[in-house]
């Protein structure tokens, strides 16, 4: 059994490793590098139950626990380890909220409302690091990394036999479109559901040991009352990541291409200078912009493409793509290798329950139409 892997993100490495470990031959195709898009530059929060009530905990929870499984042993290699995660406001310049309990090294800016994780429910992986440990670990178990661009099928009939490699017809039995929020130019090849990217921007600094591992999801309304909801995640390296600022710019076809908007990291900056005297000194590492993929539903697509066998899909996990990377890698693997999964039901990510794009008419949107 041979697997080719479209996308070498969070997504197509955690189903090579699954699938390598179960003794498939797997090639993974990555356009760009490994962890170039946003795998390898979101926050890398994990929660064990903030899905719960809704059809992605069974994932949520089966990834939370693969996750410590796969720490055990590499932990130091991509950063793992649990955190406390703490609520609250950032207070407008005018109006300097009061402080609650909660983390010392925040500015009077910061009010903490509470604790919404603990050392048992919330954790982080530094998601470039786990995206390429990933990789690593697929390939002790024999799986290969190919760099270049996908850009369509081959076909016998209506079955796929594998991709066309910047005009190489490379073979395979089962092809994996993994390709992140650029899974909607598949759409031009099989009958796939339309895939968005939704940007994000991010600051990563240089603040050494003296954040300890506290997460922090705040509210803050800008002057001009946009509301921002900074995610501040401080890491085992000594870095400290920090996320806001989304906007509605296009995808570029090539994920070379990304940068920030005009303006966004300095803004972003001010943002963070206010939420803590530490951030306000440390030198910046790095300012980046990354789109999540994001479905008409909001859930992921996961599993068989209807009408084109031997073609699987695993794409659109939002916000939670580091965190449902693992249990996502599992399920299709059990998919492809049993033709059915055990750990986790994938009938509420069925591509087929959503309408397929018209071939003719992929474009790359900026949001779901719904
Ligand atoms: C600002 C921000 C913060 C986030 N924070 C978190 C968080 O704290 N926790 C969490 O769980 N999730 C978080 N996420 C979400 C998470 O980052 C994504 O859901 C996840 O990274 C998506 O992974 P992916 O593998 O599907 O896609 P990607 O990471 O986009 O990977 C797709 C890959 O496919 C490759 N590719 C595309 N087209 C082709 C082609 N034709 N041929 C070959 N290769 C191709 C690309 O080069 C790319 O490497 C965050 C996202 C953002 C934007």
């Amino acid at each position: 059994m041979r697997a080719l892997i479209v996308g070498g993100g969070v997504i197509g490495t955690s189903v090579a490793y699954h699938l390598a470990a179960r003794g498939a031959d797997v090639i993974v195709i990555e356009r760009s590098a490994i962890a170039c898009a946003a795998s390898g530059k979101s926050g890398g929060f994990l929660a064990m139950d903030w899905c719960d009530g809704t059809p992605l905990m069974h994932l949520s929870r089966r990834s939370f626990e693969l996750h410590a499984e796969l720490a055990e042993g590499h932990a130091g290699e991509w950063g793992y380890r649990r955190m406390t995660t703490y609520g609250g406001i950032l207070g407008r310049p005018s109006a300097p909220a009061s402080h609650g309990a909660g983390p010392g090294w925040l500015s009077p800016n910061v009010s903490i409302h509470g604790q919404i994780g603990s050392m048992v429910t919330t954790a982080q992986v530094q998601p470039a690091a786990f995206t390429i440990g990933m990789m690593r670990a697929a390939e002790v178990r024999g799986a290969e990394l190919r760099l270049g661009n996908v850009t369509g099928l081959l076909r016998r009939g209506e079955k796929v036999v594998g991709v066309d490699l910047e005009g190489e017809a490379l073979k395979g039995d089962v092809v994996v479109i993994a390709m992140g929020p650029w899974s909607v130019l598949a759409a031009r090849w099989l009958p796939l559901p339309p895939v968005f990217g939704l940007k994000g921007h991010s600051l990563v600094f240089n603040t050494g040991p003296a954040i300890p591992p506290e997460a922090l999801f705040l509210e803050y309304q800008e002057a001009t009352g946009t509301i921002l909801s900074p995610e501040i995640f401080p890491r085992a390296d000594g870095t400290t990541y920090v996320c806001a600022i989304s906007s509605d710019s296009p995808l570029p076809t090539d994920p070379e291409f990304v940068v920030p908007d005009d303006g966004a990291i300095d803004r972003l900056q001010v943002l963070c200078a206010r939420i803590s005297p530490i951030l306000a000194s440390s030198r910046v590492r790095s300012g980046q912009a990354c789109f999540r993929p994001v479905t008409q539903d909001g859930l992921p697509l996961i599993g068989a493409i209807p009408d084109a066998p031997g073609a699987y899909v695993a794409t659109g996990h939002g916000v939670w793509g580091i965190l449902n990377a693992p249990a996502t890698g599992e399920a299709v693997a059990e998919l492809i290798l049993d033709g059915a999964t055990r750990a986790v039901d994938l009938s509420s990510f069925d591509p087929a329950r959503l309408e397929a794009v018209n071939p003719g008419r992929v474009t790359v949107a900026r949001r779901p139409l719904g």
